[in-house]
């Protein structure tokens, strides 16, 4: 299902997909989640991207074919490919081994057709082994929404006991709220209504701060302060509060897109050593233990599924905002 032009519709297009080049794999695509960030593809907002173009970097799958210079991966694994695309192995950082700063980092769906196909053609540097515990409609979300949490969370400096508020209850924030608690943090859920309250708790929040009755830094101040606040809000105003939220030394940290620049108090960060952060996804391996602490934990997102077919379709309930809390295309 790919896009011809910047703002161009879904195309049912048939096509033939090579073998693998040197250093790639090629896998048959099982289903394939549909992120927000599909958007920048979809509506040409990434500088330079070319087209056609297929979207979708949530992909589940199974190696159909591997070029014969790649160690590791045979055909009939299941695998899994997330944002990372790979990675180039000589700029500054790849010689750092922080391959998820490469300054020459592919994003599937974006340097090269993703997975609103039957198969993908991938670097296999970018490639996740699957747990064998998931289905591959569980997994696919788990490749973007799940490992940007997860990912985050487990370098921010968060130890067990620690108090974690996660900002927004949505695709990310559903499933950060149960990496939290699943990780021993104490776990603050924070959204706007009550009717939010119920489900938060029963995905392991141990407290829920409503934010259109309640004041959430006050709140968080009650409880001491939060060490960690990830936001997954796309509202930059609706982030103002956050640093007043953060105990001594915490730490804002930013992952879902805001809408513009984001203002905080300069005297709690001065005074109180409080950081204002950001968080990309991470790499293949990053991916394969979330996948590995997904299936060890139980931990699922709520997933809408449609065939690979309707695309056009999945793709505009994602962006109306109203899926519970994933969309996910099963082929
Ligand atoms: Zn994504
Ligand atoms: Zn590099």
């Amino acid at each position: 299902m790919q896009v011809s032009a910047a703002g161009g519709a879904f195309e049912l297009v048939q096509k033939q997909f090579p073998e693998p080049g040197p250093g790639q794999v090629r896998i048959r695509v099982q289903a394939c989640g549909v992120c927000h960030s599909d958007s920048l593809t979809k509506e040409g907002i990434w500088p330079g991207i070319q087209y056609p173009r297929v979207p979708g970097h949530e992909v589940a799958g199974v190696l159909d074919a591997v070029a014969a210079d790649v160690p590791l991966f045979k055909v009939g694994q299941r695998v899994g490919l997330g944002w990372h695309g790979g990675h180039c192995n000589y700029c500054p950082p790849c010689r750092r081994g922080d391959f998820i700063l490469c300054e020459n980092q592919l994003v599937s769906g974006i340097n090269f057709d993703g997975g609103y196909a039957d198969y993908v053609i991938a670097p296999a540097n970018a490639i996740a082994l699957m747990a064998p515990e998931l289905d591959d409609v569980d997994a696919a979300p788990l490749l973007c929404a799940g490992i940007t949490t997860f990912n985050s969370l487990r370098n921010s400096g968060a130890r067990p006991g620690d108090t974690v508020a996660i900002l927004g209850i949505g695709g990310l924030g559903h499933l950060a709220v149960q990496y939290a608690a699943k990780s021993g943090y104490r776990t603050v859920a924070i959204a706007r209504g009550q009717d939010k309250g119920p489900l938060a708790k029963q995905l392991g929040a141990h407290v829920y701060i409503d934010t259109t009755t309640q004041d959430p830094a006050k709140e968080l101040q009650k409880l001491g302060g939060a060490n960690v606040i990830l936001s997954t809000l796309t509202s930059a105003k609706a982030l103002e509060w956050a640093v007043d939220g953060l105990a001594l030394a915490g730490k804002l940290i930013v992952v879902g897109a805001p809408d513009g620049p984001i203002t905080a108090s300069p005297f709690p960060m001065l005074l109180g050593r409080r950081t204002v952060a950001g968080w990309p996804s991470g790499t293949g391996m990053d991916s394969e233990d979330t996948l590995k602490f997904s299936a060890l934990q139980g931990i699922k997102s709520m997933n809408e599924v449609y065939p690979l077919e309707k695309a056009a379709e999945a793709y505009d309930r994602m962006m109306s905002g109203k899926a519970r809390f994933r969309v996910v295309l099963k082929n």
